[in-house]
């Protein structure tokens, strides 16, 4: 059975707490203010993947929150979408000091995070914005300048998405013509949008034959009932998945009783931060 929208959308704030704490790039952990998770509809059919967190993001916890993300508003009305219509992320999830490029190794320890939010949410269309989100989701170092506006199906983490690059809308606040270049790609994304999803590739559940329970897998361990067909293990993660971030919610509520009123809306858990509605 696949997960159900609930399913998925606590799963989601599950990966999100999981984030929240994270410290897998030394430096970026110790400078940022705030993990800049993602924010928008849980549901969305468009996704938009950044670069990282600058700083008016860093201090608010949310992405494209200045100039750029200003841009950003204007292009999807003009194409009649709002922001919470959509979702709204980035490759790095911190910040990385006076905004240099992100390093390839921070790079690879944050894509999880992006590939599960890819999985939850099941967009129809993921819009990279400049170099370093399409380098990384088309796994091939061609630049942006080459690729803007053209669309492909490709495979991300397990989901068959139309993959469709354009420059980052921060280049476009340095250079007035790339504005027209990026109204003109904006201008494809409903098309996109209508086209029926791609075929989706056959979960790896499904591929690998599974072993009833007590029977033996190809290894020769015997196979426990919580993974055996019919209880597939897939279905468990999205349930530790679930109670992880009820856990989490629950703590975080807690916590906010002891702080005062102000501070506690600042701090206010998921629901804030991924605009789940
Ligand atoms: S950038 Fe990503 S992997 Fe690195 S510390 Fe932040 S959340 Fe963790």
């Amino acid at each position: 059975m696949p997960p159900t929208k609930e399913e998925r959308r606590e799963a989601l704030k599950a990966v999100y707490h999981q984030a929240k704490g994270c410290t897998s790039c030394p430096q970026l952990a110790a400078t940022r203010t705030t993990v800049v998770f993602g924010n928008g509809n849980a549901d969305a059919d468009l996704m938009f993947v950044g670069e990282a967190p600058g700083a008016n993001e860093d201090r608010q916890g949310l992405p494209f929150v200045g100039q750029a993300g200003k841009l950003l508003d204007t292009l999807l009305g003009e194409i009649g979408l709002s922001r919470p219509e959509v979702w709204v992320c980035n490759v790095l999830k911190c910040r990385p000091p006076g905004n240099r490029d992100p390093h390839p190794a921070e790079i690879e320890a944050c894509q999880d995070y992006l590939l599960r939010q890819v999985e939850l949410i099941e967009p129809r269309v993921i819009c990279t914005l400049g170099n370093f989100a399409t380098k990384l989701l088309r796994g091939d170092p061609t630049g942006i300048t080459r690729l803007h506006g053209r669309e492909e199906v490709r495979v991300i983490g397990r989901r068959a998405v139309r993959l469709y690059p354009i420059f980052h809308p921060a280049a476009a606040l340095y250079t007035p013509a790339n504005v027209e270049v990026l109204r003109a790609d904006f201008a494809r994304l409903p098309e996109l949008l209508a086209l029926d999803v791609p075929p989706q590739p056959k979960p790896a559940i499904e591929e690998a034959a599974v072993p009833d329970a007590g029977e033996e897998d190809p290894a020769g361990q015997a196979v426990p009932e919580a993974e055996a067909a019919g209880s597939p293990a897939e279905d468990e993660r999205y349930r530790i998945e679930a109670e992880r971030a009820a856990e989490s919610g629950a703590e975080a509520d807690a916590d906010a009783d002891e702080r005062d009123p102000e501070a506690a809306r600042e701090l206010e858990p998921a629901a804030v931060q991924l605009g789940l509605f």
